[in-house]
């Protein structure tokens, strides 16, 4: 059921927070074996917020639409005197001393907190194969990855094994997940999700956001998270509008781009032929749509393979075995103390993004990299300002592929990266991105589609995926656990 199906069903009292949430951790024990996606299960605790929530309903003082519904959070968002890893050995045992600003959100919905879950370790990854913890398994077909780095979520979402969840996104880590999983995924404008609690990975292009069943339970969600943090120094102090109340608005005269840059060699043609598709269904329902041009589309994988890791070489400089993370038991001296506690800590992926990062921010090489990318990246933004003059949102592929078999892309860096290749221009640019399903593989894998928008406009996104959701199926389809 989506969140509202539940809440409706709360609300009618046709059902208990507590026999949901133990309904879910019956579920959990019986699929998470195959699947994977919980790193940590929050049952003493959870069932504790259930019976609250029941209180409170039959006291009449119910907080709010989402009190008593049981969620799950990727395990990168700050959760007090619950573990999170960021899916790391280094933070294999650490228990946060605070609430992040996420989790605090939820907790103050009256939301059940299932669990954590599963991720590319420090949310560097395409297919959640670099978690320190084991790979996450598709629900559709547990021979395949589920994308990363949010994999647990996305699969935890289309396995039912919550109601819903937050995963973050710095290159696609939220709609690539959610494209090969048949989920919802929203990646909102840099700044409108607050960044506080969240272990971060490149500063200046991480952003949270929901990961649903269909585009209401998105906009739901939006609602609970977008807004102002004081403890985010990037967060942005505007208005936030309500993200449900606008959904039926018709899309009647919105004008779609769709870019050829987009539609390159390798990109498989199911996918290629589901996007195509879903432009015709923007048509019938009153959209126009047209061709194009986002020139320097392909230099936005190689300046984000330079940004992100200088961001996270500085970032994870914190994970040295003295201010945070595993401490090797007998070092000789500090020198042996960091060496031993990050080597140990840190997995292959996650080295050598902290080796390239500190490598493109040396003397001498700063200026020919991470200078060029950070002006590669200004003309990227720039292509999308310009196309925006005349439309309303781009429909691109989410991911070039369906979901593809375990350890077909773990030896080759380059290839893993290019899964992102139509999600990164938009964090690049800082602008939200919203994935949703579009179609099946013969395989039967799903498909899903991203619209992009302009800044702060998330609602635009939402009116037409909630638009096309109405007219079409494919999110209402369950994979066969
Ligand atoms: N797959 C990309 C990477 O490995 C994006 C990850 C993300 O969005 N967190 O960096």
């Amino acid at each position: 059921m989506t969140l509202q199906e539940l809440s409706q069903k709360l609300a009618r009292k046709e059902i208990s927070s507590m026999e949901l949430t133990q309904n879910y951790f019956k579920r959990i024990q019986s699929l998470n074996p195959k699947i994977n996606c919980y790193l940590t299960l929050c049952e003493e605790t959870a069932l504790k917020q259930a019976q609250a929530s029941d209180q409170r309903r039959a006291e009449g003082k119910t907080i709010g639409l989402l009190d008593g519904i049981p969620i799950a959070l990727k395990d990168i968002f700050i959760t007090e005197d619950i573990r999170t890893t960021c899916g790391s050995k280094i933070l294999e045992n650490y228990i946060p001393p605070y609430e992040g600003s996420t989790a605090l959100a939820f907790k103050n919905a009256g939301t059940v907190l299932l669990g954590k879950l599963n991720m590319d370790e420090f949310a560097m990854g395409s297919s959640n194969e670099f978690s320190a913890f084991g790979p996450v398994r598709n629900p559709w077909n547990l021979d395949c990855i589920p994308g990363g780095s949010s994999g647990g979520s996305a699969a935890a979402v289309a396995a039912d094994l919550c109601a819903a969840t937050m995963g973050t996104d710095t290159g696609g880590s939220i709609r690539q997940p959610a494209s090969l999983c048949g989920v919802v995924g929203l990646k909102p404008t840099y700044g409108r999700v607050t960044r506080s609690g969240l272990i971060a990975f490149a500063s200046s292009l991480d952003q949270a956001g929901p990961m649903t069943k269909d585009i209401t339970d998105c906009a739901m969600l939006m609602n609970l998270v977008a807004g102002y943090d004081p403890k985010d120094s990037t967060s942005l102090n505007v208005p936030v509008p309500d993200y449900t109340a606008s959904l039926n608005k018709s899309v009647k005269g919105m004008r779609i781009g769709i870019p050829k840059e987009y539609f390159i060699d390798g990109i498989d043609t199911q996918v290629a032929t589901s996007v195509r598709n879903a432009a015709k269904k923007f048509e019938e329902l009153g959209a126009t749509v047209e061709e194009i041009s986002l020139p320097n589309t392909k230099y936005a994988v190689p300046a984000y393979y330079i940004i992100a890791p200088a961001e996270a070489s500085a970032n994870l400089a914190r994970f040295d075995g003295v201010r945070f993370g595993y401490r090797t038991p007998d070092p000789k001296d500090l020198l042996e103390l960091y060496e031993k506690s990050r080597g140990h800590g840190f997995g292959a992926e996650v080295t050598m993004r902290i080796v390239i990062g500190t490598f493109v921010l040396s003397t001498g090489y700063y200026d020919s990299y991470y200078i060029k990318a950070q002006k590669v990246r200004t003309l990227i933004k720039n292509d999308f300002l310009n196309a925006f003059k005349n439309f309303d949102a781009i429909l691109t592929p989410t991911s070039p592929t369906p979901a593809f078999k375990l350890g077909e892309k773990t030896d080759d860096p380059l290839k893993m990266y290019l899964s992102d290749i139509f999600t990164i221009p938009a964090n690049l640019a800082g602008l939200p991105g919203l994935s949703l399903p579009c179609g099946f593989s013969k395989e039967g894998l799903p498909i899903g589609m991203q619209l992009i928008g302009k800044h702060l406009e998330e609602s635009t996104l939402l009116q037409l995926g909630f638009t096309y959701e109405q007219a079409t199926e494919w999110h209402k389809k369950r994979p066969a656990l």
